[in-house]
């Protein structure tokens, strides 16, 4: 095996309670277990959670559905994204519970709903701000509540929203947004008071309790990376993913000898340099060529040069000073000894978010359980 990911079932548990401690009892849990878990294996990671013990998994496709119905047959599954045609009969055929928010949709859902073994349940978004998905007027929406609840084949089951910006502690458009969303749930409960409401992801569960309502749907707290994209321990959150290569081929270079395409890297005196086999083609960004530090030994090392699709060199200083063998264990994502590499300091590195990280990882690198299963 060239690179693992290394998906530490524990720490994901211990992240599920640190979110249940912040919404305490009575609200339920939702995983968002879509894009692999944010890469970090939906089936692994769904399966610990399902053994946890959760209300329902949140998925953005039908086929991510249809992926998470195969995990448990108990918990149910709700899709946040939009539906096209030949999906929306996949999704109901996955028994997962819909999104909706436009008239002509809830119609095309009825009209499918022999396929389904009982009425569709339906969560009708209301948009309060993202202007992404939803409907933005609240009389539709009230108007489309009557027209689910008088559906024999469909059931309201939940009105939601999504925030915009729940990750900017300083930004009051969540006020906005949340003052906006319950207004429309009260109204729709004036009518269907069994109606449940949820808007919060991860960061709005930790910075606002009134917004975690009936249900929260968090995804990146639950993999242990910090919704605001500081260090997640501040929350009491364990990163759940590692990055494990080892070390392919040693050399030692003498002053002007070059590392790999481009010649972007030259040694300044004798150097001893590992080749590690993961590059982009893993989902390690070229984007951190000359830039990242890896573990080796527990000590913190730099990459050499342009990371290619399938390798990366790093520089392992004098000869000698390093004492790596071939097949040692490098790290490029986690923790070893007393220094740690989190997702978040290479989204730094690479001007993006902790997500992106470890939802980049490619189907090459197998996912591994880590932790009691
Ligand atoms: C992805 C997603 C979430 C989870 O967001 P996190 O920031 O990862 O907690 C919640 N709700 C919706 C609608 C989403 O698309």
């Amino acid at each position: 095996m060239r690179a693992v990911a290394r998906v530490d079932l524990d720490a994901l548990r211990r992240n599920l309670e640190v979110v249940r401690g912040a919404v305490g009892d009575g609200v339920g849990i939702c995983p968002v277990i879509k894009a692999d878990a944010y890469g970090h294996g939906m089936w692994l990671c769904g399966s610990a959670l399902a053994e946890a013990g959760v209300d329902r998994f949140c998925v953005a496709t039908a086929d991510e559905a249809v992926a998470a119905r195969e995990i448990s047959s108990e918990i149910p599954v709700v899709v946040l994204g939009a539906l096209t045609g030949p999906e929306l009969e996949v999704a109901i055929g996955s028994g997962a519970e819909l999104p909706v928010w436009e008239e002509g949709f809830v119609d095309r859902v009825e009209r499918l709903a022999e396929r389904a073994s009982g009425p569709i349940k339906l969560h009708l978004k209301y948009d309060s701000g993202m202007g992404r998905l939803g409907c933005r007027d609240p009389e539709r929406i009230l108007r489309m509540a009557d027209r689910i609840a008088a559906s024999d084949d469909l059931e309201l089951e939940a009105v939601w929203t999504h925030f915009a910006t729940a990750d900017d502690r300083s930004d009051p458009f969540l006020d906005e947004q949340l003052e906006a969303f319950l207004g429309v749930v009260e109204a729709v409960r004036t009518e269907h008071p069994e109606t449940l409401a949820h808007a919060a992801n991860s960061a709005a569960v930790f910075r606002e309790a009134s917004t975690h309502l009936d249900l929260v749907r968090p995804g990146v707290a639950l993999y242990g990376m910090d919704p605001f994209g500081r260090d997640p321990s501040d929350l009491g959150l364990e990163p759940v993913l590692s990055l494990v290569s080892w070390v392919g081929s040693l050399r030692t270079l003498e002053k002007g000898d070059s590392v790999g395409y481009g010649r972007s890297w030259t040694a300044s005196g004798p150097t001893e340099v590992a080749t590690v086999p993961i590059g982009y083609g893993d989902g390690y960004r070229r984007g951190l060529s000359g830039k990242a530090p890896v573990l080796v030994g527990g000590r913190r090392l730099p990459v050499a040069g342009t990371i290619s699709m399938d390798n990366v060199a790093v520089d392992l200083g004098p000869p000698g000073e390093a004492e790596v063998d071939i097949g040692d264990e490098v790290v490029l994502i986690g923790g070893e000894g007393e220094e740690r590499i989190l997702a978040e300091d290479l989204a730094r590195l690479l001007d993006t978010i902790n997500y992106e990280v470890t939802c980049g990882l490619s189907a090459r690198v197998p996912r591994e359980a880590a932790g009691s299963r």
